[in-house]
């Protein structure tokens, strides 16, 4: 009897031990199942990781290409641009009509000239009008030779003479006045400023496609002076947009040779 009572006991200790086992296994098998399915997040995530530094990286790229994008050519007669970098083309072709005895400017211009000067009068603003419009090369040459004469007179030498005649006047074949598709208006001094046609042409001259070419807070950029009383003509379109982005005619070539 005794015998048998510790053979069962030992089959019980077995049976107990394998199920101990058994459930060890399965604990381990579970563990394993869990570390798999944790590293295969984890591969997920770093999948994701590489991706996000890939997609970065073409970003990256696409702007690169954006930035080494050619500049598109600006073929637009109202959009051209002279300054002391941009001299008139020797073949430039101008159509001119008199505004009056002397004055005249190119005649796709004067239709929206004459409005704009039609509608200042309209608006009870009479003391205006252009002192000076179309110039040729020639005259520019004439100009800008006497005011050099006139500095040499007043005491400096032919070199400083003309450095300062060249920041005064611009040189010949580098004024917007040889286009034809600008105006200067009154007495061509700061006070003009402070009339109000230079109130009303800040607000209204954009309706006719004029802009104030040389404004006081983009000197650094066009190169020249603020000067109140020019007005150049770039077309309504434009000129609206160039206010809406407060930009001056050399920004907003660049501008649209860029974005498009
Ligand atoms: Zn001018």
């Amino acid at each position: 009897m005794r015998k048998r009572v510790i053979i069962f006991i030992i089959i019980l200790f077995i049976i107990i031990c394998s199920i101990m086992i058994f459930n060890d296994m399965k604990k381990i098998k579970i563990n394993n199942e869990e570390k798999n399915i944790v590293d295969n997040n984890k591969s997920v995530e770093l999948y994701e990781e590489k991706k996000v530094v890939l997609d970065k990286t073409n970003i990256q790229n696409n702007t690169n290409t954006e930035i080494s994008k050619p500049k598109k050519e600006i073929n637009d007669w109202r959009l051209i641009l002279v300054n002391s970098e941009n001299k008139i083309p020797d073949d430039y072709n101008i159509n001119l009509v008199n505004i009056d005895d002397e004055k005249q400017v190119d005649e796709r211009i004067v239709a929206e000239l004459f409005q704009m000067l039609q509608d200042i009068k309209s608006a009870g603003i009479d003391d205006v009008w252009v002192q000076s419009a179309y110039r040729s090369t020639e005259y520019q040459e004439e100009v800008y030779n006497n005011r050099i004469e006139r500095f040499i007179k007043d005491g400096l030498s032919p070199e400083e003479a003309e450095i300062m005649t060249s920041k005064v006047i611009n040189k010949p074949g580098t004024s917007e006045h040889n286009l034809g598709l600008c105006i200067d208006l009154n007495y061509v001094n700061y006070d003009f400023e402070n009339s109000e046609a230079f109130n009303w042409l800040k607000i209204n001259a954009e309706k006719y496609g004029f802009i104030l070419r040389y404004p006081k807070e983009k000197e650094e950029i066009t190169k020249i002076s603020y000067e109140p009383w020019h007005w150049r003509y770039v077309g309504a379109e434009h000129a609206k947009k160039m206010n809406e982005l407060n930009m001056c005619l050399e920004e907003y070539i660049e501008y649209l040779s860029t974005n498009y």
